[in-house]
């Protein structure tokens, strides 16, 4: 029996790198090869050099196609076999082999807004507003949740996929949801991630809906979409200086993360709705107003993880878990 590969990659669009896929034909046994794209239809080369390559680093069942049928994430590289420079997850990797032994794990809280018509799912379809945020955080009901069927499906296509998804929710706009992805280690976590949100859009275009990750969908009183980053070193999972000095160590370098937290941070990241402005660092227990949140059990416990509130939801997750692995891990190593 053939089996149908799901090749996935991440393109060259500025200022945000979209997900691109093809089917690729293999025989029952046969292991994902080394495959090849037209890089000038996707921002990655000019017409004369269009040539890219695709390296398998990541395959899973292929919830969607059943079977044996896989998906395969790539690299994208040069036809030399350096990483192409759209190739985020290249660093990544070096620097997570860097500092393994400080063995980081990550929990990744991705936002999304559902899209139908041009209108954020549940917003009037002839114009104007629904009522005001407060009842659709973790509602339930017709008048509050809007786009549940697809959320469960994708939430069954994750697990069947074999992801660490960890939970999904509701959020605090109409038509906007999370998923968790982990916790784990870098790159998988990313890999992961990249792979869940394929599988949101590829479900969601079946209902003719569309789930984007703009960081600020609707102007004005409503949330925006974030990705808080929920990070820790094997020091931080034992003791409380270690949780402090790692949220220390990004005070030290507000502007670099913030800088590769998502193009369009300074639109979500205004002092309201639950965030810090972009423009000053803090850190607190319990506070959903700080850039970097201490939950009120790791102060309890005296040790656990931190979450970078910062990161947009249209954040690439290889480069803020590099970021964070690079100054966090640097500094409890010294
Ligand atoms: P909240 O909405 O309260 O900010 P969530 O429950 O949505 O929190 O997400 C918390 C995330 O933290 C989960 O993805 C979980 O996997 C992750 N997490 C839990 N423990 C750790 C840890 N020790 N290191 C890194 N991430 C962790
Ligand atoms: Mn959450
Ligand atoms: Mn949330
Ligand atoms: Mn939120
Ligand atoms: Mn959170």
């Amino acid at each position: 029996m053939a089996v149908k590969a799901e090749y996935l990659w991440i393109d060259g669009t500025q200022p945000t790198a979209k997900l691109r896929s093809k089917t690729k034909i293999l025989a029952n046994g046969e292991q994902p090869p080394l495959w090849g794209f037209d890089g000038s239809s996707t921002n990655q080369a000019p017409g004369d050099k269009s040539d890219c390559v695709l390296r398998p680093v990541f395959t899973c069942p292929d919830p969607i196609r059943g079977g044996d049928n896989i998906i395969v994430l790539c690299e994208v590289e040069l036809i030399d076999g350096t990483p192409h420079p759209t190739n985020t997850r290249a660093a990544c990797r070096t620097s997570a082999e860097k500092y393994a032994d400080q063995e980081s794990i990550f929990g990744i809280e991705q936002e999304y807004t559902f899209f139908q018509d041009g209108r954020p799912l549940g917003f009037p379809a002839g114009g104007g507003y629904p009522a005001p945020q407060g009842g659709y955080y973790c509602g339930v009901g017709a008048d509050e949740v809007f786009g549940r069927e697809i959320v469960e499906k994708h939430m069954d296509a994750c697990l069947d996929a074999g992801l660490h998804l960890s939970g999904i929710n509701a959020e605090v706009m109409p038509g906007q949801w999370e998923f968790q992805i982990g916790p784990v280690g870098a790159p998988q976590v990313a890999d992961e991630l990249w792979v869940a949100r394929w599988l949101l859009y590829r479900i969601a275009e079946d209902y003719g809906i569309s789930a984007t990750l703009d960081p600020k969908p609707v102007k004005g009183d409503w949330n925006g979409a974030g990705a808080h980053t929920n990070f820790s070193t094997n020091a931080m999972r034992d003791n409380y200086d270690a949780i402090i000095a790692a949220a220390e160590a990004l005070g030290k370098k507000r502007q670099e993360h913030v800088d590769g937290y998502g193009a369009g941070i300074e639109q979500r990241l205004t002092g309201l709705h639950e965030t810090a402005p972009w423009t000053e660092y803090s850190y607190g227990v319990s506070d959903r107003g700080a850039s970097v949140r201490i939950p009120w059990q790791v102060e309890k416990d005296g040790k656990g993880y931190i979450e970078d509130r910062r990161p947009n939801a249209n954040v690439d997750p290889y480069v803020v878990t590099r970021l964070l692995i690079d100054t966090c891990c640097e500094a409890l190593a010294q």
